[in-house]
């Protein structure tokens, strides 16, 4: 069996600061709950002393009798309704409150860079998302109140208790170092497992997730098998966790009917000695064991309330968190939005590393003058990617600048920025909707006759208008039903629809059908004219057509210049051409 770890609520007070901060924000009907608890405390509490009090008086006349059967069945109405009432409205609070912080979270998600999601599952997140928001909803929908109400329950019984008799309160209370010993050993193993259960559920969810959107990958490296026992261990792992969750939570119930029993015992017996002797009345010992099964009531109910407050906590605390995280690093106080750009893009001696100290990218330099063709080329990891991620600000480099337009790039609002670039990747994003709406992603205010000339340009009309539903089909999130290169064709749609000034181009490597491949070919030609490309390129026709080359060694440009000026030289990239690049079918 793994080792299991013990995560724990790191900060109590804080984190109970911000959910009262979320929760003040409805501080009048707080104060009505409030209010109603009180009331319902305090009714609760005067029931069974009015029974005491009614019995010992059971030869008094017809109309005090009446009388004070009245009051004790008006007093558990009272109570009743206004039990009712505060939970009626703290449901009320509580969904709004989750409600709002469900919106922060996600809002915040979505201002975060790039580097925060590289780090973390989805599937992480979405459990934050999704079952750490059910967690403090449930929390506040009744445990809150729950555990306020027991304890000003628990402390007006003990007061009254004392009032009427010291000497049986003496004994009543002799069970609760039983209490506190049995609930300390069960609450300490609860908590941790619940905690545990939550992690692991995450985890459980995240490489489902994972494993679901890379079937692909999966099956083709015939994983199949591995990734069945990469599951089961998880599986396991919370199987254990929610095991054990649930047997010692289970114990709380059991633990408190027997303490409940025996007080009852305790208080029948002592109780009916003192009243032998005199010193107590009937009444007093009704009233008495009325108390003591309701004083185990408060406890219990903050004992069972017990895990699922500690399990929001410890949910709300993760959302915090991730509240917390930092957004994206904020637009430079000067810096201002673009209407248009031409496209004149300058890397200049650009250093950048993701982590601390490294250095994956070194003194990069090289000018596109507007809509020329810049062929990135090179080894895997040599940095290519990095290129473009700076170039679309996903993060700034360290040393050096990008100079856009004769600006530098950091003096550009980011969002501004990234609405001029336009993005053709190997892996397209689709999402799930019409193969309209999937193009129409690229500009969304764009009409029907907009997407499908985009889809002409993009020699996509074609393959689209033979689907049996058109432009109207639907496509999943992974795009089964419509092929690889299909796919493209529909992300050089997207593209041309946004009409970017700048182009980010990452060629696929996988290969295509022939005819497909001229079609993609054909299609990407016109969306480069007139835009200045970055292209990661892998086809030797891309790379011969560039204006310029790029070679990336290590993160450093080794060699730079047209197809024909490298070849000449006979360097790296010669030898790349002899040896790597594919020659693809010359179009017309
Ligand atoms: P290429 O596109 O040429 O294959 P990349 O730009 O993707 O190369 O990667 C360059 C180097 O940076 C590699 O060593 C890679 O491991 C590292 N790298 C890429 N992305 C990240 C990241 N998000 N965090 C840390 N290191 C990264």
């Amino acid at each position: 069996m793994a080792k299991l770890q013990t995560p724990r609520v790191k900060n109590w007070t804080g984190t109970l600061k911000k959910i009262w901060q979320y929760l003040s924000r409805q501080k009048r009907l707080l104060i009505v709950i409030f209010l109603m608890v009180l009331l319902s405390s305090a009714t609760g509490l005067l029931g069974p002393y009015l029974l005491g009090f009614t019995i010992d008086r059971l030869d008094s006349d017809a109309s005090t009798l009446t009388l004070l059967l009245v009051l004790l069945a008006g007093t558990y109405v009272i109570h009743s309704v206004a039990m009712w009432l505060h939970n009626y409205w703290m449901i009320g609070v509580a969904q709004r409150t989750v409600y709002q912080m469900r919106t922060d979270l996600f809002r915040h998600l979505h201002m975060l860079p790039i580097s925060y999601f590289t780090k973390r599952q989805h599937g992480e997140l979405m459990s934050r998302l999704s079952n750490d928001m059910e967690n403090v909803s449930q929390t506040l929908n009744s445990s809150f109140i729950q555990v306020f109400s027991s304890i000003l329950t628990f402390i007006g019984m003990l007061g009254l208790m004392l009032w009427i008799s010291p000497l049986l309160t003496a004994i009543t209370l002799t069970i609760i170092p039983l209490l506190y010993f049995g609930m300390k050993w069960i609450t300490a193993r609860t908590g941790r497992y619940f905690k545990q259960q939550q992690r692991h559920l995450g985890e459980l969810n995240g490489y489902v997730e994972e494993t679901l959107s890379g079937q692909r990958i999966v099956k083709t490296f015939s994983q199949e098998p591995k990734v069945q026992l990469a599951f089961k261990e998880r599986n396991e792992q919370l199987k254990h966790a929610a095991y054990w969750a649930q047997v010692y939570s289970g114990f709380i119930p059991k633990l408190m009917n027997v303490l409940n029993n025996m007080s009852f015992a305790v208080i029948a017996t002592a109780g009916g000695l003192m009243a032998l002797k005199g010193g107590i009345t009937i009444g007093v010992i009704i009233t008495f064991a009325e108390y003591a099964r309701q004083f185990t009531r408060p406890l219990n109910d903050l004992a069972n309330q017990f895990n699922t407050f500690l399990s929001a906590i410890a949910g709300a605390e993760r959302v915090f968190e991730v509240l917390e995280e930092d957004e994206e690093a904020k637009d430079e106080q000067d810096a201002t939005q673009i209407v248009s750009i031409h496209g004149e893009l300058r890397f200049e001696h650009v250093s950048f590393g993701y982590g601390e100290d490294e250095h994956t990218l070194r003194d990069v330099s090289f000018h596109a003058r507007p809509g020329q063709t810049i062929a990135l080329v090179g080894p895997t990891g040599a940095g290519k990617t990095t290129v473009t991620q700076l170039l679309a600000r996903f993060y700034d480099p360290d040393e050096g600048s990008i100079v856009i337009d004769g600006r530098d790039s950091r003096s550009i609002q980011r969002t501004s920025l990234r609405q001029h670039i336009g993005y053709v990747l190997q892996d397209t994003f689709l999402f799930e909707g019409s193969i309209r709406d999937n193009i129409r992603y690229g500009k969304l205010d764009a009409t029907d006759e907009q997407v499908e000339r985009a889809a002409q340009e993009a020699n996509a009309h074609g393959f689209i208008q033979k689907l049996p539903q058109g432009y109207d089909t639907l496509l999943t999130q992974d795009g089964s039903g419509i092929s690889q290169g299909q796919k493209q064709l529909l992300s050089i749609a997207r593209a041309l629809l946004a009409d970017p000034s700048i182009l980010i181009l990452d060629e696929a490597t996988s290969s295509i059908d022939t005819i497909t491949e001229i079609k993609i070919q054909e299609a990407l030609i016109r969306l480069m004219k007139g835009r200045t490309s970055i292209v990661i390129a892998h086809r030797l026709n891309t790379i011969r057509r560039a204006d310029q080359i790029v070679v990336l060694q290590d993160g450093a440009i080794v060699e730079q210049g047209s197809h024909q000026e490298l070849l000449a030289i006979e360097g790296a990239y010669a030898d790349m051409v002899a040896s790597q690049f594919t020659e693809k079918p010359q179009h017309a």
